[in-house]
C-alpha cells in the first residue's frame, strides 16, 4: 500500500504523509484529514516508507489526471523556494478557487471562438517589422526581449503579429497585463485579430468563469491566455511564448500572502519551457533596463508613434503662486480650447474621494482614523469620513472635538471634488469620473470606457486606473494635477515611479490625428526629473537614476528582502524583529546587511503596529542563504506566536 506525500495549504515548511490503497497521480488533488478538519491537498509523490508512524488515510482522490502537471509543479517548487514561502500555500494559491475548494475539474461553459477576425488596413512600420523579425528568429528556445516602444508606437500590434505566428505553429501564448483596467480592451483586440480561442483570467470573472478559463488553458483549447498576474501559473501544455505588457507596472507584484512577482517569475517559466519572453513597455523598470544593459535581454526599440502620429507637447504650469482651488486659470483655458474643437480632455488626479483633509481652522485639529496613523478622507456623496487603509467610516463631526468651535473645513482635492469643481467651469460638458468608487459595480468600468470610446467630447477625471495602456482616439489633452507628493516620498523608487506615471499618463494624449498636449501642474517646476519628462527622454532619465543606484549600491545593483512583523502590542512587533535580527546576525554572512527594526511609514494600520527588518546584499545567494536559515529556525523565535509576520523577497515599496 503506497504512502502519499501531500502538500497542504498551511503556513509550515513541510509536507504530510498519508496512507492510500492505490497510487495517486502526482499533481492530483486529494482530500485528507488534517487536525479536526478535512482539507484539499496536492499529491506530490508515491512512496513506500515514511518517517512517521500511524499515518492517517486519504479520504478521497479528486482527480485521476494531475491538475498540476510536471512543468507547472517544477515551476511552483522553484517559486516556493525563491520566495521562501510554504509549498502547500504556493501550490494551492496557483489554482482557481473552485479547484482549491475541491470542485470538479470540468468545464461548465466552453468559451466561444471569436467568429470573425479582421485585419487592420495599415502597413506595419519598419521598426515594428524589425522587432517582429528579431523575435521570430529566436523561437523554440529561451530568449528574453525588451520591447521598448514609446506610448502609441504599436507595441500591441507587434504582440498580435508574433502571437499569430506562434499560433500558426500550434502553440499557445501567455499574455500578462496589469490590473483590470486594461484587460477588456486587450481581450477585444486579441479576439478581433486572432484566429484562436482567447481566454481571460482576471479578478472581474466569477469563479465558474475562472475555472473554465483555467481548464481551457490546460487542455490546450485556448490559444491565447490573457490575464493579470496570477495567469503566470496557468497550465499551458503547448506554451510557445510569454508576453508581459507594461512590464514596469507594480501590479505584477502580489502584495499579500504569497508575495511573488509575475514579471520576475516569467523569466523562470520561459527558461524552464525553453521559449521567448517579451517584456513590453514605454517606461522600462530599472531592473529591466539593467538586464538589457547586461545583455540578458535583447532590446528592441520603437522610437516613433505608429501611423505618423507625433508625441504630445508637454508643458508645466507653475503652481507656486497659486492659492485658490485645484485648477489653474491656464489649465481651464487650455481645456476650453480642446473641448470647443470637439475633443476629449482627461484630468489625472491620484486620489479618490472628495478631500483628503478634514480639519479645524481655529486650532488645526485634523480628523484621523481611530485605528490607523492616517487621515480620514471626506467622501461627499455618502457624507462620511473614510479611512482608505482600514475602511473605517464615520459621520463628520459638526464641531471641533478639540476646541469646540464650529470651524471644520475640508482641504485639498480628490476626484469627487474635482468633478464638482469642473461642473461649475464646464456646465455643458459631460464629465466621466473613473476611480475605485465609480467602478465598484462589475460592469461599471466597461460602461465608462464605452462612453469614452464613443468619442463624444467630454472631460474624463481619473486616478491611476486610467494611467496605462488605454487607447482613446479622440483624447487630445491631458492635465496632470497634484503629483507633488511623489517628490516628498521616502520610498527610494518614488521618482522612478513618478516619471513612469507621468509618461504613461501623457501617453494617452493625441494618439491619432493631430498632436496632443499635456499640462502638468506643479509647485516644483525646477525639479530635474521634469527636464527629461518634458522632452520624453525616459531612457536618459532612467540612466541617470541607475547611476545613482549603482553608487549607492541599491537595487537593481543589490538585492533586498523585507521581514515585516505586526501586532496589536507595539513592543511585541519590534522585539520579534530584534530577536530575528539576532538570529540572522549569528549566521555571520558579512555580505548581507541588516537594518532595523524600523517602524513602517504608516506605523499603525487597523490597530496593528507594523515594523520592518530590511536585508540587503550584492550577493543574491548569500541573501537567500540567510533567508533559508530564518525559515529553518523560525520556531526558535520566542515571540513568534505573538505577532503576524511575512517575508517579502524583492520588495517594491
Ligand atoms: P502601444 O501598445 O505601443 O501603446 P498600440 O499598439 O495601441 O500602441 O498602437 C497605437 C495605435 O496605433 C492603435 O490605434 C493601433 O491600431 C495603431 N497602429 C499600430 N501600428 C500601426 C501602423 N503600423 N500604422 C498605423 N497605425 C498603427
Ligand atoms: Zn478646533
Ligand atoms: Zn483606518
Amino acid at each position: 500500500m503506497p504512502i502519499i506525500e501531500v502538500a497542504i495549504a498551511v503556513p509550515l515548511n513541510k509536507t504530510f504523509d498519508y496512507q492510500s490503497d492505490h497510487e495517486v497521480a502526482v499533481g492530483a488533488r486529494v482530500k485528507v484529514p488534517f487536525g479536526a478538519k478535512k482539507v484539499i491537498g496536492i499529491a506530490l509523490a508515491n512512496k513506500d516508507k515514511s518517517d512517521f508512524n500511524k499515518l492517517k488515510s486519504i479520504v478521497e482522490v479528486l482527480d485521476e489526471m494531475p491538475i498540476l502537471d510536471k512543468p507547472i509543479l517544477d515551476f511552483l517548487f522553484w517559486a516556493a523556494k525563491y520566495y521562501h514561502h510554504p509549498i502547500g500555500e504556493v501550490l494551492l494559491a496557483a489554482m482557481p478557487k473552485n479547484l482549491r475548494l475541491g470542485k470538479e475539474a470540468k468545464i461548465k461553459k466552453v468559451i466561444g471562438l471569436p467568429l470573425k477576425t479582421s485585419q487592420p488596413d495599415f502597413e506595419i512600420t519598419q521598426e515594428q517589422t524589425l522587432a517582429i523579425e528579431a523575435i521570430l528568429a529566436e523561437q523554440h528556445k529561451y530568449h528574453g526581449f525588451l520591447l521598448h516602444g514609446v506610448t502609441g508606437s504599436g507595441k500591441t500590434e507587434v504582440y498580435l503579429r508574433i502571437t499569430q505566428e506562434v499560433l500558426n505553429q500550434d502553440q499557445q501564448v501567455l499574455v500578462l497585463v496589469p490590473e483590470i483596467g486594461l484587460t477588456p480592451q486587450m481581450i477585444a483586440r486579441f479576439e478581433q485579430r486572432l484566429k484562436t480561442r482567447v481566454v481571460a483570467i482576471h479578478s472581474q470573472l466569477n469563479e465558474t468563469q475562472k475555472l473554465d478559463a483555467y481548464l481551457m488553458a490546460k487542455s490546450g483549447d485556448a490559444g491565447v491566455v490573457l490575464g493579470t498576474r496570477s495567469a503566470i501559473f496557468a497550465p499551458m501544455p503547448n506554451l510557445g511564448m510569454i508576453i508581459i505588457d507594461e512590464e514596469h507596472d507594480g501590479s505584477f507584484k502580489q502584495q499579500s500572502s504569497f508575495r511573488y512577482s509575475a514579471r520576475d517569475l516569467s523569466f523562470i517559466r520561459a527558461k524552464q519551457v525553453g521559449i521567448p519572453l517579451i517584456l513590453g513597455t514605454a517606461t522600462p523598470s530599472l531592473e529591466t533596463l539593467k538586464n538589457a544593459m547586461d545583455n540578458k535581454l535583447t532590446r528592441l526599440t520603437l522610437a516613433n508613434r505608429a501611423g505618423g502620429v507625433v508625441m504630445p507637447k508637454v508643458s508645466l504650469i507653475d503652481m507656486r503662486s497659486h492659492t485658490d482651488g485645484a485648477l489653474s486659470k491656464l489649465l481651464v483655458e487650455k481645456m476650453q480650447q480642446y473641448l470647443s474643437k470637439g475633443k476629449q480632455v482627461m484630468l489625472f488626479i491620484n486620489r479618490r474621494g472628495y478631500a483628503p483633509v478634514y480639519f479645524c481652522t481655529e486650532c488645526s485639529w485634523k480628523s484621523e482614523c481611530n485605528h490607523c496613523h492616517a487621515s480620514m478622507i471626506y467622501h461627499r456623496h455618502i457624507n462620511r469620513l473614510k479611512c482608505h487603509h482600514c475602511g473605517d467610516e464615520q459621520m463628520p463631526e459638526q464641531a471641533c472635538p478639540e476646541c469646540g468651535e464650529q470651524s471644520l473645513e475640508v482641504y485639498g482635492y480628490g476626484t469627487e471634488r474635482l468633478e464638482e469643481t469642473l461642473g461649475s467651469h464646464f456646465a455643458d460638458t459631460p464629465i466621466i469620473r473613473i476611480d475605485r468608487d465609480t467602478t465598484r459595480r462589475k460592469k461599471a468600468l466597461a460602461e465608462h470606457l464605452e462612453k469614452i470610446n464613443s468619442g463624444e467630447p467630454c472631460i474624463i477625471v481619473g486616478t491611476q486606473m486610467l494611467a496605462k495602456g488605454h487607447d482613446f482616439s479622440n483624447l487630445a489633452m491631458v492635465g496632470i494635477l497634484d503629483i507633488d507628493g511623489g517628490f516628498l516620498s521616502t520610498n527610494f523608487r518614488a521618482t522612478e515611479y513618478l516619471a513612469q506615471l507621468l509618461i504613461q499618463v501623457s501617453g494617452r494624449a493625441g494618439r491619432s490625428g493631430d498632436q496632443g498636449e499635456v499640462a502638468i501642474q506643479t509647485r516644483y517646476p525646477d525639479h530635474p526629473m521634469f527636464h527629461y519628462v518634458l522632452s520624453n527622454r525616459y531612457t536618459q532619465f532612467a540612466s541617470s537614476i541607475l547611476k545613482q543606484r549603482m553608487s549607492a549600491m541599491m537595487p537593481p545593483f543589490s538585492h533586498q528582502a523585507l521581514l515585516c512583523a505586526n501586532a496589536k502590542n507595539k513592543q511585541n512587533a519590534e522585539d520579534f524583529l530584534r530577536e530575528v535580527a539576532g538570529l540572522l546576525k549569528s549566521v555571520k554572512l558579512d555580505t548581507v546587511e541588516i537594518w532595523g527594526p524600523v517602524a513602517n511609514s504608516i506605523e499603525k494600520k487597523a490597530d496593528y503596529y507594523y515594523f520592518n527588518l530590511y536585508l540587503q546584499s550584492n550577493d543574491r545567494k548569500a541573501l537567500h542563504q540567510m533567508l533559508a536559515t530564518f525559515s529553518q529556525h523560525i520556531d526558535t523565535i520566542k515571540l513568534k506566536n505573538k505577532v503576524r509576520w511575512y517575508l517579502d523577497v524583492d520588495p517594491i515599496d
